[in-house]
């Protein structure tokens, strides 16, 4: 099987995460998604949401793929946790499938920086979601896929919702109902 591995701190997960690992799903041909969201610090918590808000925002959004789901691996081990131990221990989950780990284009210029950043391509296949314009160098061992992106950011629907902007059309329907009935952001 072809698995899309997609972490992120999904604080809140967006229209852009969504459109990212879906067009990831027909552009590899994959088989299912796997969707790891990390673990936060709670003493590095500024003006994001806890742990298990962010669950259950992303489990209201990923609900209506039955290709994907969600793996709890990074907030189960209450500790910063680094994409190699992920994707380790995915390894030893799915022996016999192939891993393609999704990036967006920020991560892939901070790649180096990565714990063992050389040995991740031993793990999985890092693809990066980019658009056609050739801005990036994405060369092998990296798969580019040339996509569609939708421009949002967690940061800036946090920064809306604490102006009192309208961010309703920038994710799920439920997504956007949770954040305003738990008063998420607002300060
Ligand atoms: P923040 O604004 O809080 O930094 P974010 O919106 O970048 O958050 P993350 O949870 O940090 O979201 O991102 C998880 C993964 O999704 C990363 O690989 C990131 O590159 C990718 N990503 C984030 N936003 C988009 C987007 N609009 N389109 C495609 N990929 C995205």
């Amino acid at each position: 099987m072809k698995i899309g591995v997609f972490g992120g701190t999904f604080d809140p997960v967006h229209n852009g995460h969504i459109n990212a690992f879906a067009e990831t799903y027909i552009g590899l041909e994959l088989d299912q998604v796997i969707i790891v969201p990390t673990f936060t610090s709670p003493l590095k918590k500024q003006a994001g949401s806890s742990d298990s808000h962010r669950l259950n925002m992303l489990k209201l959004a990923v609900e209506n793929y039955d290709f994907a789901e969600i793996d709890t691996f990074e907030i189960d081990q209450q500790e910063v946790t680094y994409t190699f131990d992920t994707l380790k221990y995915l390894r030893e989950k799915y022996p016999d499938d192939d891993l393609y780990f999704i990036i967006g284009t920020d991560h892939f210029i901070s790649f180096d920086k990565w714990k063992n950043a050389d040995k991740l391509h031993e793990l999985a296949k890092f693809t990066v979601l980019d658009r056609n314009d050739e801005l990036y160098n994405v060369k092998p061992p990296f798969i580019k896929l040339n996509t569609n992106i939708v421009e949002v950011s967690s940061t800036l629907i946090r920064e809306r919702v604490k102006t009192n902007t309208e961010v309703r059309h920038l994710m799920p329907e439920e997504v956007y109902g949770y954040i305003k009935e738990q008063r998420l952001y607002e300060t």
